[in-house]
């Protein structure tokens, strides 16, 4: 899996960041502190590898922001992996969970290897050493990483076992996207692909788009792309194109997905599948569709594909899957942007609830998660929508205004220490 990620991931947030405030009229101090990240962790570790050898590996833990509470963010394991690119992750983690007001700032982690090229037990031996290098940082209380790109829950349970035997009790609330076995929440795997769902069903309703009729493109076929294509197909939206980093399948008259997901558990790839026409990623980021979900990594639309697009709606999946060039085009194309630090809250939602679940050992039915997840997302975007409307803004713009003000409240309101 291979990314192109800018070095300008930070510096685009920062920017926008930056416009949206002067636009606000935001109080400069209150800005200057978003333009950097408050803590800034760089670690290089040694691994024992199975052939006896050992390997120094590079990982970080970057606090963005935690006025409004606990900093949460997930942990990414890539070979590509930036500073830079983790910072500028932090940063959407304060705005995502201001946006949809749950009491959280931002942080992001990462670990610079390939996990796919590691055995389980390597994998085990690297993440148990990364929880105790940033071991400084985390707590129920300071910093509860979660999943992202190339992690999943069971390596989650090994950071929340790692930090637990540190302190000689369980920690649960330590960490989010756990297993339901040791303290994990019903409806947190598939949280940000629902999220994407309800933003998509929400959004058609606005457009008035009949959902029976509506075609859909998803790039990528993780967690997230998977379970929004999954959830999409079952509201009745015809799933016509899906990808992974080897390329993608393209079917007009819909994709059957469950098929499709065996085929890439037996092949690694959803290429090949049949019935279904090969396109690369960017033929399908400029397929003729009502509905395109990005759900990869970063910078995936960009100046050179993004009037390519001809989709009504982008639901952002990812993160950043659109550079800010990018996101003009489309706009002036007409298109309706859901930006990513709304349309993929779900996961960071169904985490909180999961960490308010942990702190009390008192747990909830799916059905309870995902109403909550239904309302919370429902209400930030209608928010968002009024502030796009009323400043006739764009939805990202919307979604910033929405976040920075309460960032702003929330910093003016604590004041600076001493
Ligand atoms: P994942 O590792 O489960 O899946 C990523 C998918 O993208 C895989 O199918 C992979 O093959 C594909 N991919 C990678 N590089 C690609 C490329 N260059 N072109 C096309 N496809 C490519 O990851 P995920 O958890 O589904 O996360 C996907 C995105 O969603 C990331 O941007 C992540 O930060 C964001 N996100 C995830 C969560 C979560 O809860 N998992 C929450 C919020 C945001």
């Amino acid at each position: 899996m291979s990314t192109n990620v800018g070095e300008q991931a930070f510096e685009n947030v920062r920017k926008l960041i930056d416009n949206v405030c002067d636009r606000m009229n935001v109080e400069r101090g209150c800005r200057l502190r978003l333009g950097e990240c408050e803590r800034e962790l760089t670690v290089h570790f040694p691994v024992k590898m199975d052939d006896g050898g050992i390997k120094v590996f590079t990982g970080f833990r970057i606090v963005h922001n935690d006025t409004r509470g606990p900093a949460k963010g997930g942990i990414r394991y890539h070979p590509d992996v930036t500073l830079d690119e983790i910072r500028a992750l932090a940063a959407l983690m304060t705005l995502k969970t201001a946006v949809v007001n749950v009491p959280f700032g931002g942080a992001k982690g990462a670990v610079v290897c390939d996990p796919k090229a590691l055995s389980l037990r390597e994998l085990e031996r690297l993440t148990r050493r990364y929880a105790v290098e940033i071991n400084i940082l985390l707590g129920p209380e300071s910093d509860i990483p979660a999943p992202d790109v190339g992690t999943n829950p069971q390596i989650m349970a090994w950071i929340m076992d790692t930090y637990s035997m540190g302190k000689g009790y369980s920690v649960p609330a330590v960490i989010t996207g756990k297993p339901i076995e040791i303290g994990g929440s019903k409806g947190r795997f598939e949280a940000t692909g629902r999220g994407c769902m309800i933003c998509a069903l929400l959004t058609a309703k606005h457009l008035a788009i009949n959902l029976n009729e509506t075609t859909v493109a998803v790039q990528g076929f993780g967690n997230v792309g998977a379970t929004a294509a999954k959830l999409l197909a079952g509201e009745g939206c015809r799933v016509i194109a899906i990808s992974d980093s080897k390329g993608g399948v393209y079917n007009p008259k819909g994709l059957n997905l469950g098929g499709l997901l065996a085929h890439k558990r037996e092949t690694g790839s959803v290429i090949g599948f049949k019935d279904t026409e090969t396109i690369t990623n960017a033929e399908l980021l400029g397929l003729q569709c009502d509905i395109l979900v990005p759900a990869a990594i970063e910078d995936q639309i960009v100046t050179a594909n993004a009037a390519s697009v001809k989709a009504r709606v982008i639901i952002e999946g990812a993160n950043a899957p659109t550079t800010p060039e990018a996101h003009e085009i489309l706009c002036d194309n007409g298109i309706l942007v859901v930006p990513d630090i709304l349309a993929n809250s779900g996961g960071v939602i169904v985490s909180y609830l999961e960490w308010v679940q942990s702190l009390q050992s008192f747990f909830w039915d799916e059905a309870e998660v995902n109403d909550y997840l239904q309302r919370i997302m429902t209400n930030a975007l209608a928010e968002v929508l009024e502030i796009s409307q009323h400043e006739k803004v764009d939805m990202r713009t919307a979604a910033y205004m929405l976040a920075l003000r309460r960032l702003a409240v929330a910093m003016a309101t604590r004041g600076i220490f001493p």
